[in-house]
């Protein structure tokens, strides 16, 4: 590990004007001299711990008034603070009355004490957990080599690994809680270098390898996330997320899926459905949203929209399994809120 300085934050500006006086872009390889955020930490000591980073100041955004601040108004809709940990959404009592597939989404992440310790910008901004980019003996894409060592057809051990957009590297984004995001249409608030407040819609925050190998978000190094949004769900929706593990706890997602829908009955009158580690960022999947509008909600309708969603599924060599998955998942999901 190299030696870094430690910086505490008293307000987002503080924190700003710190994190952009060593920024660089070169903070993802192992010379990089920079600095990063940490809110809880998990991510950034897990990655300085694998020399994947090698900061020059760590900034701790964790303690600064009011990023921990979450609050739901019918009109305006649900805030999320920057630093609001998995756990403080998991058993808030509006997450619970107005966003069911956002509770299952923090409810299945990781485990009690993770989400004790994770913030919300923190799980957004986390890094991929591909064990090639994560091994320090494997030069991948993604950190400046030449190929995506889960791709080869030989040896690659991509069990794990995309199934959509995967032409590019073949990595998943590591968050399961954007998923649900994804669906309710959250948006992201971040400040940039001179202060300047964004405000992006959650699709557009993350990057696909294909757009740009070397990110996972449209962050720059000392962008400081704020705040997530959420809108209010309109009357008559219904909302349900599914995560399937290989172990029941302590585990990342082998596929996940929320569902939002505005329905009249059985019948959708407005529907979006997020996939999560089927792609390398999480997607919506338009096309079977398309055929579920003004459709009832059943085992037929339900199936034919996994189809729809699955089309255009390209399996690596170890994890065609995936597709079938994905089928039963949204099936699931579609039939939990019907
Ligand atoms: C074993 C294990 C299992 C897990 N399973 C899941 C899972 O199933 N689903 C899931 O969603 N997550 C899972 N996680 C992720 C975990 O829940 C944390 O959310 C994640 O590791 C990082 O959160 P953190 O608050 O500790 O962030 P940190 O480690 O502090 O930061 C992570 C990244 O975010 C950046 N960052 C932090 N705050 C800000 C900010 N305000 N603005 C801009 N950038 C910022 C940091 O610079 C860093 O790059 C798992 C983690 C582990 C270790």
């Amino acid at each position: 590990m190299n030696k870094f300085s430690w910086y505490e934050a008293k307000s987002v500006e503080d924190a700003i004007e710190q994190a952009n006086s060593t920024v660089s872009e070169e903070i993802y390889t192992p010379t990089g001299k920079a600095s990063i955020y940490k809110s809880g930490g998990i991510d950034v000591w897990d990655m300085v711990k694998e020399g994947l980073i090698a900061p020059q100041m760590i900034v701790n955004v964790r303690n600064i008034k009011g990023l921990d601040k979450m609050s739901f108004d019918p009109d305006s809709g649900l805030s999320i603070g920057a630093n609001v940990t998995l756990t403080e959404i998991e058993q808030s009592p509006e997450v619970s009355e107005h966003y069911t597939a956002l509770q299952q989404a923090v409810a299945h992440a990781a485990t009690p004490q993770l989400r004790n310790m994770s913030t919300l910008a923190g799980n957004l901004a986390q890094r991929t957990r591909c064990w090639y980019f994560r091994s320090a003996d494997h030069p991948c894409m993604r950190k400046g080599g030449d190929r995506c060592y889960a791709r080869s057809q030989q040896t690659g051990q991509n069990e794990n690994h995309a199934i959509l957009d995967n032409g590019s590297c073949v990595s998943l984004h590591a968050s399961s809680v954007a998923t649900a995001l994804l669906a309710y249409e959250a948006s992201i608030v971040y400040l940039d270098a001179k202060g300047e407040s964004h405000e992006v819609p959650i699709e557009d925050f993350f990057v696909s390898p294909s757009q740009d190998i070397w990110r996972e978000n449209i962050l720059s190094p000392g962008d400081l996330i704020t705040e997530i949004k959420v809108p209010t769900p309109s009357s008559g929706t219904r909302s349900h997320y599914v995560k399937q593990v290989a172990r029941e706890s302590y585990d990342w997602s082998l596929a996940d899926v929320a569902v939002v829908a505005k329905m009249n009955g059985n019948k959708c009158e407005k529907i979006t459905i997020a996939l999560g580690a089927a792609a390398p960022t999480p997607v919506r999947a338009y096309r079977a949203e398309e055929a579920l509008i003004n459709q009832v909600i059943n085992k037929e309708s339900a199936k034919l929209a996994g189809e729809t969603a699955m089309a255009s599924a390209r399996p690596l060599t170890m994890n065609g399994y995936k597709v079938p998955l994905f089928l039963t998942t949204i099936s699931q999901a579609l039939l939990e809120i019907a």
